[in-house]
């Protein structure tokens, strides 16, 4: 069908997690970005507080990305990686691999933060099972996890509304339980200090079942789709000795916190916890192209290696697993990250970040505040009978009043682009103070 877009046009299009019918009443539509900015169709500038969807961390149209992007699709605009390969993607995993903690060493491409989780559980279970240890195949994730939308990803993932719809899921998954606690750590500037003790709620799983059945667990180090939730001090620690103990693999999900977003390249650095498999997309190339990378201990590694026996180590792939343009929006992002320095910037930028999020407290219907790095949530009460409302309403009156913000639940999260400028903070919390006043 020929027809012209109009604006408020969504008969044919069925959007992602958003609510359709209503949509088309009071549409957002964008045409265009740069920097920390984006051009709205009715021409307004939209100040970009949540680098997309927690993606952007250099800005948009950052001028090495959008020329490396160009520069490629003109050169080689797709080869396969079964059995062929590209030079770019050598240099790109072992790039990533010095990024990531000591040992992590080998990176295995997809095209999506989904992909990247049901990957990352695919090898630890095939792990297990090139150690000849194939009774463990129990997953273990969290309440309230998010961990994409794959079948992997909503089953070891806790968010109720993204699994319930949706059949049996795998079976053998167990979730421990989260650490969101309002009663003790409302208002906690960055970690909580309670709650390193609900991580032994892996203990009581693994003696439910027998810890020789339990292949992996995976967490968010850092949850943030589910409404920034923040790891009490000391809790990864603890979780990683558990993991040790019962020799279960840790898998960090850190679709969100690699690359910059808490002013390091991982949040595994960030925390000094090393997980054995890291999941990554989003900020890897600088949400330009859709691309993820799952990180991997060399022991797991070299244990798929160790298979003479099969003539392929890993059965696992995907058509666009190292796409030529995706590699070079990868290569073109971790080079501008370099070059201006912008995790140290996030590092630098965090402390006022926090001060500006805490400022708000005291609002109407102000639950909580949390912050981490680049990131701030608002949680606001719910109103009564109308979950979820408030912070809605907060989201479409800032489009108005030129500002995108994301909510989830009754929760408002910002995650900027790493360039916000100091007295960009100033308008962005200066602005959400307003709106929070108005909302009742
Ligand atoms: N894991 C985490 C922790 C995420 O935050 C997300 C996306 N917000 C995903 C996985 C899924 O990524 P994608 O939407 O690229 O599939």
């Amino acid at each position: 069908m020929n027809r012209p877009l109009a604006p408020n046009d969504t008969s044919s299009f069925w959007m992602p997690f958003t609510p359709n019918r209503d949509f088309a009443s009071d549409p957002r539509l964008i045409t265009a970005a740069d920097g920390m900015y984006y051009t709205s169709h009715d021409g307004r500038q939209i100040m970009d507080a949540t680098a997309g969807l927690w993606c952007v961390n250099a800005g948009h149209n950052a001028p090495r990305i959008v020329e490396a992007v160009q520069k490629q699709v003109a050169t080689l605009d797709y080869a396969p990686h079964f059995n062929f390969g590209t030079p770019q993607a050598y240099e790109l995993s072992s790039r990533l691999a010095s990024m990531f903690p000591d040992g992590m060493d080998h990176v295995f491409f997809t095209n999506s933060g989904s992909e990247s989780v049901d990957t990352a559980l695919k090898i630890a279970l095939h792990y297990h099972r090139m150690r000849g240890d194939a009774a463990r195949t129990r997953l273990i994730g969290r309440e309230r996890g998010y961990h994409g939308v794959g079948f992997g990803g909503i089953s070891v993932g806790g968010i109720v509304k993204n699994r319930m719809h949706f059949g049996t899921m795998l079976t053998g998954v167990d979730h421990i339980r989260h650490t969101h606690d309002p009663e003790r750590n409302a208002f906690s500037r960055g970690c909580p200090e309670h709650g390193a003790e609900l991580a032994d709620d892996l203990i009581r799983i693994a003696e439910l079942h027998d810890p020789s059945t339990i292949a992996a667990v995976i967490v968010e180090p850092m949850a943030g789709s589910t409404g920034v939730l923040l790891p009490p001090k000391g809790y990864l620690q603890r979780l990683r000795e558990i993991c040790d103990r019962y020799g279960i693999l840790l898998i960090f999900d850190e679709v969100i916190t690699a690359y910059g977003r808490l002013g390091r390249a991982s949040a595994s650095e960030y925390f000094g916890v090393k997980p054995d498999i890291i999941t990554t997309a989003k900020g890897l190339t600088n949400g330009v192209i859709p691309m993820g990378a799952v990180i991997v201990d060399s022991r797991i590694y070299n244990s798929a290696m160790g298979n003479a026996d099969a003539p392929i180590e890993l059965f696992h792939g995907y058509t666009y697993s190292a796409h030529p343009i995706a590699v070079a929006a990868a290569l073109a992002s971790l080079d501008t990250y370099r070059e201006e320095d912008l995790f140290a910037r996030a590092d630098g930028l965090a402390k006022r970040w926090e001060d500006a999020v805490h400022g708000l407290k005291g609002l109407p219907h102000v639950k909580d505040l949390r912050n981490l790095g680049l990131v701030g949530a608002i949680e606001l009460e719910s109103r009564p009978g109308a979950p979820g409302a408030r912070a809605t309403e907060a989201m479409k009156e800032a489009w108005r009043q030129g500002l995108m913000i994301r909510v989830t639940g009754d929760t408002i999260a910002m995650s900027p682009p790493l360039i916000i400028t100091e007295a960009e903070i100033e308008t962005l919390f200066s602005k959400l103070a307003g709106i929070l006043k108005g909302i009742d």
